[in-house]
């Protein structure tokens, strides 16, 4: 069976933990889309660990963990990962690596620097890991396949070829020099030694996992607000951060995708610029902020604070429906315990018009939230097992947000490690 864990908002909803939990009944997880801009935090028990470009799977012995031929692949970044958990003593994890994955060169993230350098206050707030410029890439069909790090003449016209371009746009535009090629060939011989032994076609495999019953897990990067298609375009990322998109960064048959787990957490999060309806300022958002995720909303990757506010259920619900949804897990809960009342967006004031309907982003820059504030719980609920045992306004807010959002919480997450978790 295929199961899918992704984000309904803008990412950083916890992921991380709900797939690392799942992973102890897959028997393979798999990075389909995104690359190391983003990061899972997971606790376990081998320590806490930061993963950007693994899939949050390699902590078990029984997992096969797949890079997607629909990631933006970052071979240093791979490495420097499997080093990190190797030498904190996790057992070396099995990997998989698409032979169609593109790869983000070095000058992906020398371009990524210099345009938000270019910018300014306009930038996007990209992680400055290559990320647009590589999808930019993809698509106008200039981009480096896996596949291509074993044949030296195809690698040395790609070469020649991108360079030409790139290089006019270095010294024109940035004012940089121009690319030197043949550091540039020695780099991909690098990272050629480096990612052989694990390159295979990997949607052939997984096709082969999915007819044999295999468990599959599919781990989504950030969120639907993320989404080019579905998010708030243009502060989005370049990759769909959406469920179906499961079905091409993986390559496995989309009628596969049989169960999809979206997180929402419990409040609103989100790195980077662009609309966020029920953002908080001031003192309320620092201490929301501080008190938020496990020690606080810092980006895993960047280690910025990340804006805080609200839950909004009128982005939630949108979320969890464009993810296609069948169930939803709810995160961080607990982080809520210190508060008198809470507040929840419920609907949008749209210049004088009330709506539930998440719209688009010329519309979404006029909406101001509209608060139904529910009774808090006043208590700490780390440690509690069992839904009933919560104290009752907290499963009343808990039963609140599955109303709003219209598909039903199946899991609550109170705390940050693997065991922090209520089934419904
Ligand atoms: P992801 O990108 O969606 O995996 O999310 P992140 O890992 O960036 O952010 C989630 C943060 O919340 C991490 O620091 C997690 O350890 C933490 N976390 C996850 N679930 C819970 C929870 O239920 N309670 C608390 N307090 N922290 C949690």
């Amino acid at each position: 069976m295929v199961r899918a864990v992704v984000g309904a908002n803008w990412g950083d909803e916890g992921k991380g933990k709900i797939t690392d939990m799942l992973g102890e009944t897959s028997d393979i997880i798999v990075r389909f889309q995104g690359g190391s801009n983003a990061g899972h935090t997971i606790v376990n028990d081998y320590g806490k660990f930061a993963l950007h470009i693994l899939p949050s799977g390699v902590f078990y012995n029984h997992t096969t963990s797949i890079i997607g031929n629909g990631v933006a692949f970052s071979v240093p970044a791979l490495f420097k990962e499997i080093n990190d958990l190797v030498s904190r003593g996790v057992p070396k994890p099995k990997i998989l690596v698409s032979d169609r994955a593109q790869i983000v060169m070095p000058y992906h993230i020398l371009f990524d620097e210099c345009e938000e350098e270019r910018l300014g206050k306009k930038s996007f707030g990209s992680t400055k890991s290559g990320i647009a410029p590589f999808y930019s890439d993809k698509y106008s069909k200039i981009g480096f396949q896996v596949s291509e790090l074993f044949d030296d003449e195809v690698l040395k016209e790609h070469i020649a070829r991108v360079c030409e371009q790139k290089d006019i746009i270095l010294q024109h535009m940035y004012h940089k020099d121009p690319i030197d090629q043949e550091a540039l060939l020695q780099t991909l011989h690098e990272y050629r030694d480096m990612v052989a032994p694990y390159v295979c076609d990997t949607a052939a495999f997984l096709q082969n996992a999915v007819k044999e019953g295999k468990n599959i897990l599919l781990e989504g990067q950030l969120g639907t607000l993320k989404d080019p298609d579905f998010g708030i375009y243009p502060m989005v990322t370049s990759s769909s951060t959406l469920a179906a998109y499961g079905a091409i960064g993986a390559g496995i048959p989309p009628y596969e995708i049989k169960d999809i787990i979206a997180v929402v957490k419990a409040y609103s999060s989100a790195v980077g610029a662009g609309e966020f309806v029920s953002e908080l300022h001031g003192e309320e958002a620092d201490e929301l902020r501080n008190r938020g995720g496990d020690g606080g909303e810092f980006g895993a990757t960047t280690g910025r604070p990340r804006r805080v506010g609200w839950l909004d259920t009128v982005a939630s619900k949108y979320g969890v429906r464009m993810q296609s949804a069948t169930q939803v897990a709810l995160t961080v809960l607990d982080v809520l315990g210190y508060l008198d009342e809470i507040p929840v967006c419920t609907a949008y004031d749209i210049e004088g018009e009330i709506t539930t309907e998440f719209p688009v982003t010329t519309k979404l820059k006029k909406a101001k939230p509209v608060f139904t504030k529910l009774p808090g719980w006043k208590c700490d609920i780390r440690g509690i097992k069992k839904y009933e045992d919560l104290p009752e306004n907290c499963r009343k807010y808990i039963e609140f947000v599955e109303k709003e959002i219209g598909v039903k919480i199946t899991m609550v997450s109170n705390g940050p490690s693997r065991s922090d978790i209520i089934y419904r």
